[in-house]
């Protein structure tokens, strides 16, 4: 098997899943019980939030533990636009951000919002003038993604965060494809999100910093776990795990990045090389390292998919398919790249456990898939 769909998910580190262990087993403590167990529990919690707010650079009350990037998402997008909802009805989300984001907003719709989806230029990137442009006296919030899941390019988030700072808007900024990938430090905001499943960590655990416990309406309801603003019982294994992924994943950041930029750039000379009609989609400089976004002219990019399943090789489009039709990826169409390229995509990323032969022997199996595909 080659698993070339790390933007996806990653695998448990078995490091993480020992330290995730106590917390699953002896240790079941409910982190709000006031005995041994529970307090025993929440020191541990505890220390995860410290450890994670000290890698983000931000104070532990800042941080909300949730389960995942779509619910840090969905809080940031909804629970600020409601909060703010006396001020102004407005609000502008970039056009490529990840459907978390994007449903959210259409969600407000419904509630009376008015939204602008912010197209990126055929590179995949959003500019700070054209969220400028984009801004109006009655805007509350803004939704730039830090680097895309698909397409893998990184936004200008620094000039991005002026422009809303100067105009007093709330920005947003996804970080679910750069946490452990790139320093947070890059990508300043007052709401940023991120999920552990994508750095090595446990599905279904992630964070939202708040800045300055920004106002924001909660949307779960509870027993007053998260300060109030988040119920439901906290998840220690996974904010012990998710600590333990990020810490792992910052202190080899540099060994990982310079290894998987090698392989995913031997794997788009190789097929540059030996495959004709292809595109590569997203901009090449500003674009995380481990994604190669390929259109292959005259393929269908579910086509590709499978044949590679079939040898054991898994890749993703960033194709939806709803009812049974395969509908062309939104990030590519907001990019201005037509149907047939956003059709003909494939997104191969890659991690830290693949290895040369692996890009080798996938290249093989794509030039072979490829050429069947076209003569059919
Ligand atoms: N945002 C981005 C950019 C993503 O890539 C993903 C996951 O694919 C999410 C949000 C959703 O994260 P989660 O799976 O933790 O809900």
């Amino acid at each position: 098997m080659i698993y070339l769909d790390n933007a996806a998910t990653t695998p448990l580190d078995k490091d993480v899943l020992n330290a995730m262990t106590p917390y699953l087993t002896t240790c079941f403590g409910n982190p709000s019980s006031q005995h041994r167990y529970g307090r025993a529990a929440a020191n541990a919690v505890q220390g995860a939030r410290d450890e994670i707010a000290a890698i983000l650079g931000v104070k532990a009350d800042e941080l909300y533990f949730t389960s995942g990037g779509t619910e840090s998402g969905n809080t940031a997008l909804k629970g600020v636009c409601l909060a703010n909802a006396d001020k102004g009805r407005h609000l502008i989300v970039s056009a490529m951000e990840h459907p978390a984001l994007i449903e959210s907003a259409k969600d407000m719709i419904k509630q009376g919002f008015e939204v602008t989806f912010l197209n990126p230029d055929e590179r995949g990137l959003i500019s700070a003038q054209a969220v400028e442009s984009a801004i109006r006296p009655d805007t509350t919030f803004v939704a730039v993604m830090a680097a895309n899941n698909e397409v893998g390019t990184i936004q200008p988030i620094s000039e991005i965060y002026s422009v809303c700072k100067e105009k007093g808007v709330f920005l947003y900024c996804d970080c679910v494809q750069i946490a452990g990938v790139l320093p947070f430090e890059l990508f300043p905001a007052d709401g940023v999100g991120f999920s552990a499943h994508k750095f090595y960590g446990p599905k279904g655990f992630g964070g939202l910093y708040m800045r300055g416990n920004g106002r924001f309406t909660r949307l779960i309801s509870g027993g007053g776990q998260e300060r109030g603003l988040r119920g439901g019982t906290t998840f220690t294994a996974g904010a012990v795990g998710c600590a333990r992924a990020l810490s792992n994943a910052v202190a080899e950041m540099e060994q990982n990045n310079k290894k998987i930029t090698a392989l995913r750039d031997r794997f788009i000379k190789l097929v540059c090389e030996q495959i004709d009609g292809v595109h590569i989609n997203g901009d090449m400089v500003n674009r995380l390292p481990a994604n190669a976004n390929i259109s292959f002219d005259g393929c269908d990019g579910e086509q590709i998919l499978f044949a590679l399943d079939l040898q054991g090789i898994a890749v993703s489009t960033g194709s939806a398919c709803s009812s049974g039709a395969v509908k062309a990826s939104h990030v590519l169409l907001a990019m201005g790249l037509g149907e047939d390229r956003a059709k003909s995509a494939v997104r191969f990323t890659f991690g830290k456990y693949n290895t040369q032969d692996e890009v080798d022997e996938t290249v093989e199996v794509l030039s072979k898939a490829v050429k069947k595909i076209r003569e059919n």
